[in-house]
Order: structure tokens, then C-alpha cells, then sequence
């Protein structure tokens, strides 16, 4: 059975927190995994050689300084190279980390000015973990963790526009026996026009900015999630579908792309307008293989066969994963 980081002061058993208390989860789930033996306590702070109590710290850049002003950012760094070790040694599924600390905080942390203000932003503990490639979750995502570990994630198709996203994706759906869900149609919905209208009447920067605000927002379970070929620019978007289930990045060649494609210009494609789609697709190539956690060629054989591979290569992630 595949183990789950978590904060120790999210577990219990023993207070930890810089107040000398605990923040016991009492959500039935984390109960479960706790009695399952799946989970994996660590305190970073802690184990980085910091006493209990203590006195708070925030994150100020890349340092992590106290309310008193005492600079503790090597002990926040050692319990974070524990915890990493700790998760690599134990091949984690993912960490269930505690929300808003430096250490431990995934979407938000306090702002260094020791007033309640809390930004968008990660600790230290958290930051490395995601560098090596550990999913992490705040105790605020457990719908989320609880389908990873029921193999019940979604899963996010990514790649070239025509590169066969919305086709394959219903196939595969069906297959799968899961839910489709196409993002340019949730843009669309949003607008109340086609993508094309968008970027005549409004816009590439609001056509964009509507794009990443509906990627930020979408919520699913068990779902074959069809992405636009832009998603890729936007990072906190991505760090949202990455959290939602696997990414397969769809490839196909750029000459395949080329006689798929009859116009561009009346697709809906954010691209400016001296790109061609050979810029285009050398510009977001990398892009999509950098997010990408499966890669399937499509284009020289069947549909079917990039919809077999999809599912062949995604039941061995999960695997490896459980
Ligand atoms: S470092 Fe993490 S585990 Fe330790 S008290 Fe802070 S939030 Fe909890």
C-alpha cells in the first residue's frame, strides 16, 4: 500500500506546532488512512532542530526570519531535506500538507510582516518536495487525495490544437467509463460566444485571461478533462490540473498539425498574428513536455491505438503510484 506524507501536527499523537498544540484532521478520510497505517507523520520544523514552543516565523523570500527577527532558514531547510528524504525513501503517493505554515503551507503562506496576511506562495518544505516531483495537498484537498488513492483521479489531455484532444478524450472517457469534459466549450459557456468571437471582439489578453480564470476554476472527479492548446501558458493553472490528475501530453507532428488544420485564423488559437504554426508548435513543444507525466504519439496510427496507449501508459503510472 502506498504511503502519504503528512504534517505531523495534522496527525497528532504529539504537539509540534510553534504553540506548544496540535491541529488534529478529524476528516473520516485522514481518519481511515491513519488506520490504514498509510500515513507518514513528519514535522520539518522540528526535525530540523527547532524547539516546541517556539517563537512564529514567516517566509520572507527565499529566508525564513522570526517574529523576534532571528534568521532561521538553515533549521527550516533541514527539516525540509528530512521530510524529502523521508518521502523518497518511502515512495510516497503524495503529502497532505498543513495550509499558511513556512514550512508546510501549498497555496498559501503569511507574508513576512507578521499582521495576518496571508499570499499566494509555498514553504520551504513544500517547494522542495514539488522540485523533486512530490504531489503535495493541503488538508483542504482531500476530495482530491482520496481519488489518487482510490485511482479515481482524472485524467488531462494537453497538446497541439487539432493534435485530436476533444476526439480522443470522449473515446477514452467511454472506455474508461469516465465523465469528458471539454475546457474550450467551459470558455465558451462563459463568454457566451465561440473562442473566435472572444479573441475578435475582446481580445488575446482577454481571451487568455478568460482562459486561465476557467482552467484555474475547474473542478472534476473521474474525468477525462480536454484542455485548449494555451493551457500551457498559464503555471498557476497547470499547478491546478497537475493537483487535479495525470497530464498526457497528446503528440503529433507538426506536419500532421499542418494538413489537419485548414484555418487556423477561424479556430481560435492564441497566437499572435505574425506566428505561423511552425513557430507556434516550437514554441509550445516544450511546454507540453514539460508538464507532461504521459506522452502518446498520435497521427501515424489509429485513434483507437492512441486511446489504447493512453490507457496503457496511465495504468502503469498508477501503479507505480499505489
Ligand atoms: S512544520 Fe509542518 S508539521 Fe510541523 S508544526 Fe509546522 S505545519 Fe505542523
Amino acid at each position: 500500500m502506498k504511503k502519504i506524507l503528512v504534517s505531523q501536527c495534522l496527525y497528532g499523537d504529539k504537539p509540534v506546532r510553534y504553540d506548544g498544540k496540535t491541529k488534529e484532521e478529524r476528516d473520516p478520510r485522514f481518519i481511515r488512512w491513519k488506520e490504514e497505517n498509510r500515513l507518514i507523520p513528519v514535522c520539518p520544523e522540528v526535525d530540523g532542530g527547532l524547539p516546541v514552543p517556539r517563537t512564529d516565523a514567516q517566509r520572507i523570500g527565499d529566508q525564513v526570519i522570526t517574529r523576534d527577527g532571528r534568521d532561521v532558514t538553515k533549521e527550516y531547510r533541514r527539516g525540509a531535506e528530512i521530510a524529502l528524504e523521508r518521502a523518497l525513501q518511502e515512495e510516497v503517493l503524495c503529502a497532505v500538507l498543513k495550509e499558511k505554515s513556512p514550512s508546510c503551507g501549498s497555496n498559501k503562506v503569511y507574508d513576512g510582516t507578521f499582521e495576518g496576511n496571508l499570499i499566494d506562495g509555498q514553504g520551504i518544505t513544500v517547494q522542495l518536495l514539488r522540485e523533486a516531483g512530490v504531489r503535495v495537498y493541503s488538508e483542504e484537498e482531500l476530495d482530491l487525495v482520496e481519488q489518487m488513492v482510490t485511482g479515481r483521479e482524472n485524467i488531462i489531455l494537453t497538446g497541439m490544437p487539432a493534435c485530436g484532444k476533444s476526439v480522443t478524450g470522449v473515446v477514452l472517457a467511454k472506455s474508461l467509463q469516465m465523465n469528458f469534459l471539454d475546457t474550450d466549450l467551459l470558455i465558451q459557456e462563459a463568454a457566451e460566444k465561440s473562442l473566435q468571437e472572444i479573441i475578435n471582439e475582446d481580445g488575446m489578453e482577454a481571451f487568455k485571461s478568460l482562459e486561465e480564470q476557467v482552467l484555474c476554476g475547474v473542478s472534476a472527479s473521474h474525468t477525462v478533462i480536454a484542455t485548449g492548446g494555451s493551457a500551457v501558458y498559464y503555471p498557476k493553472a497547470m499547478e491546478h490540473l497537475k493537483k487535479l490528475g495525470r497530464i498526457v501530453y497528446i503528440q503529433v507532428s507538426v506536419e500532421t498539425i499542418l494538413q489537419r488544420l485548414n484555418n487556423i485564423t477561424t479556430r481560435g488559437v492564441a497566437m499572435s498574428k505574425d506566428q505561423g504554426i511552425r513557430e507556434l508548435y516550437e514554441e509550445r513543444r516544450p511546454l507540453y513536455e514539460t508538464y507532461a507525466e504521459v506522452t502518446v504519439g498520435s497521427g501515424s496510427g489509429s485513434m483507437e491505438d492512441t486511446v489504447a496507449d493512453i490507457i496503457d501508459k496511465v495504468s502503469r503510472l498508477r501503479q507505480s503510484f499505489r
